[in-house]
Order: structure tokens, then C-alpha cells, then sequence
């Protein structure tokens, strides 16, 4: 359960911050109508990182934005909920929501130079944020805004803040979208595939940068990736995205030592490793999604699985319980490690 309280007083560690119930996405095409996000369920708690992996084109930012009521058209938020510290934000006026974003619930974007403004300096889209959401302006919001500069790294802070986004490099830029985000102490940072375009070093440093930062702060972080490595290092529980809908969620451990659903596992299968791999070879899910706009009855990897059964087909399994703990669900029939299919169903209960 979660109780509505004033914005910004701080939620106690482990407090579901984000509760996400049968979120539903749509896109209408000229092929027909897309289902983006087709009944997604998660939460997120207080102080913990959620990665949410899945391929290209499964609903990971998609997801990501509807959180943030900002999907942009023609898609549109056709049911669910999404309950932020206890308040349904998409029952909100769109003014409250405005007043949320940025401020309670922030957003680093896949490409930081499509999201910056290339004609503002960097000083004056953080003081810009600054006076918005928190009322700052002039010397104390300037200050302000090389002290976020300082915090994510940036050398000579003050310098740079009269630098325009095209004078710095893909790693500078990706730090001023994070100081961005965070220049308001949000509750929620998403980071959506926060370093994909950036080298190993800048990578592992904005990665640190982000786990630093919520140690400090408090902040929940939603941190959307295909890089299982990633989710291994830096996140506490993981949700796994296949045809906009949530496949598994469990503690990251649990889910690495014990994947249950047919798509997780093979996405696990994927990951090279030195002490398996045969020379040259490496394991790839045979197949492609199906289209979104024709999404088959039953399960949407039926046609990708080799466990793929009639019922698999006809019928779509829901999100269940693994175990008496509720902490690792799963939606598959048949799942992997748990037995035959007719045992299997009666292990996991709903
Ligand atoms: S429900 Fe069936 S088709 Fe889908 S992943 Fe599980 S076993 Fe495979």
C-alpha cells in the first residue's frame, strides 16, 4: 500500500515510490493500431535501482515516458494506473503533472544532444530548471548550477557553464543531462540507456556517478538498458520487457541464478562468457518479435520458444508468483527451471 504525502518530503527506504498497474500504451498507425505497452505492472521502491531490459522496440522507453505522462503522439495512454507516492498521476490535471515533471520524477534521455537546446548555453538551461521548479534566480541559482556542474564531474564548472551543447563532448553532455536531472533532488530518475553511445571508461564513470548519487540523495532510479552486465553491476531488481509486457521481475540475483521465463533465459544464453562459450560461437533467440500491431492471442514469444505449447498459443499468461515471497513473478506456462509443463504451472502460484 502506498499513502499520499506532501511532494518532496522524502519516502523511507523501501517504500514503493512507483506503482505501475496494468499500464496501457497505444499507437495508431496507418497499419493499425501498435500496443506499446500492453499491460505493464511494476513497482518501484525508495533507495533501489530497477533495471528494465528487454530488446530494441519492446516498450522499455515507452514504459519509461507514459511514467512521466509524456508520450509523444500519436500514442496515448489508454488504461492502467500509475500511482506516484500514493497519487494516480493519470487521473492528474495536466498542470500538476507539469509541476511533478523534472522536479519529483526526473528523465535522462537516450541522446543528450537532441535533448539539449543547441542555441542555450548549458548554464542557462540548469538555471532555467532551477527557477521553474524551485524559484532560484540570479547569483544563488548560478551558483547553483556550477555546483551540479562540479558534481557530476565537469572540470572547471563555472567555465563551462557558458558552454553551448555542441562545445562539449558526448560524455560532458550526458553529465550535463544527469546535473539537469537532478537539479531539483527528484524522487524518481529515469535514466533511459543513459550511457549506449559513450566508451567503456565514460560509461563505467557515469555509472558510478548514478549509484553515488542516489546513496547521497535517497532517489529511486528506473534504469532502462539492454546490457545485461549493467543490471548485473549496478541494479537491485530487474524487470524483464518482451511485446510491451513485463515477461519477469525479481531480485537481480534471483533472476540471474534462476530465470524462469523461456525469453529471459535465452536472453541470458546470450550473454558471452568466457568460461562457456565454444570458439566462435555465440547463442542468438532464433526469430523477431512479432508486430505490435498483431500481436498473436496467447504468448507473445510462442512463435520464438521451443517450449512453446497449443496453450502457450491460445492462451496469455499473467505476471505470477514464483515463490511464497511474491518478490520473483513471472508470465510463462512453461517455465525454465521449475520442471515439466504440467508440474511446472502448479509450482508458481498467483
Ligand atoms: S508461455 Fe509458452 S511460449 Fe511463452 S515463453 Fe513460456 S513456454 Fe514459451
Amino acid at each position: 500500500m502506498t499513502a499520499t504525502r506532501d511532494v518532496g518530503t522524502p519516502l523511507g527506504r523501501g517504500e514503493v515510490v512507483l506503482d505501475v498497474r496494468d499500464l496501457r500504451v497505444v499507437f495508431d498507425t496507418r497499419r493499425g493500431r501498435a500496443r506499446a505497452v500492453d499491460g505493464v505492472t511494476l513497482t518501484l521502491r525508495a533507495g533501489e535501482t530497477l533495471g528494465l531490459v528487454g530488446e530494441s522496440g519492446c516498450g522499455k522507453t515507452v514504459t519509461a515516458l507514459s511514467l512521466m505522462r509524456s508520450v509523444p503522439s500519436p500514442g496515448i495512454i489508454d488504461g492502467g494506473s500509475v500511482s506516484f507516492e500514493g497519487r494516480e498521476l493519470l487521473a492528474m490535471p495536466e498542470a500538476q503533472v507539469a509541476k511533478l515533471r523534472g522536479r519529483s520524477i526526473a528523465l535522462i534521455p537516450q541522446d543528450p544532444l537532441t535533448a539539449l537546446n543547441p542555441v542555450m548555453t548549458v548554464g542557462a538551461h540548469i538555471t532555467e530548471v532551477l527557477e521553474v521548479h524551485l524559484g532560484m534566480r540570479g547569483a544563488p541559482a548560478l551558483e547553483r548550477a556550477a555546483d551540479l556542474m562540479a558534481r557530476v564531474g565537469i572540470p572547471e564548472p563555472r567555465r563551462r557553464l557558458d558552454s553551448y551543447p555542441h562545445q562539449l563532448s558526448g560524455g560532458m553532455r550526458q553529465r550535463v543531462m544527469i546535473a539537469l536531472a537532478i537539479a531539483c533532488q527528484p524522487a524518481v530518475l529515469i535514466a533511459d540507456e543513459p550511457t549506449t553511445a559513450l566508451d567503456a571508461t565514460v560509461q563505467a564513470q557515469i555509472l558510478e556517478l548514478l549509484d553515488e548519487l542516489k546513496h547521497e540523495t535517497g532517489m529511486s532510479l528506473l534504469l532502462i538498458t539492454h546490457n545485461l552486465g549493467i543490471v548485473a553491476g549496478h541494479c537491485d531488481r530487474v524487470a524483464v520487457m518482451y511485446c510491451g509486457r513485463v515477461a519477469e521481475t525479481a531480485p537481480v540475483a534471483d533472476l540471474f541464478i534462476h530465470p524462469h521465463h523461456r525469453y529471459t533465459a535465452g536472453l541470458l544464453a546470450c550473454v558471452p562468457r568466457l568460461d562457456r562459450q565454444e570458439k566462435g560461437v555465440f547463442y542468438t533467440i532464433p526469430g523477431i518479435p512479432p508486430e505490435l500491431t498483431a500481436l498473436p492471442p496467447g504468448c507473445a514469444f510462442a512463435a520464438r520458444c521451443e517450449a512453446a505449447t497449443e496453450r502457450c498459443r491460445n492462451e496469455r499468461p499473467d505476471l505470477a508468483s514464483v515463490d511464497d515471497t511474491g518478490a520473483h513473478r513471472m508470465a510463462c506456462w512453461n517455465p525454465a527451471g521449475i520442471g515439466d509443463s504440467t508440474s511446472a504451472r502448479a509450482a508458481v502460484s498467483r
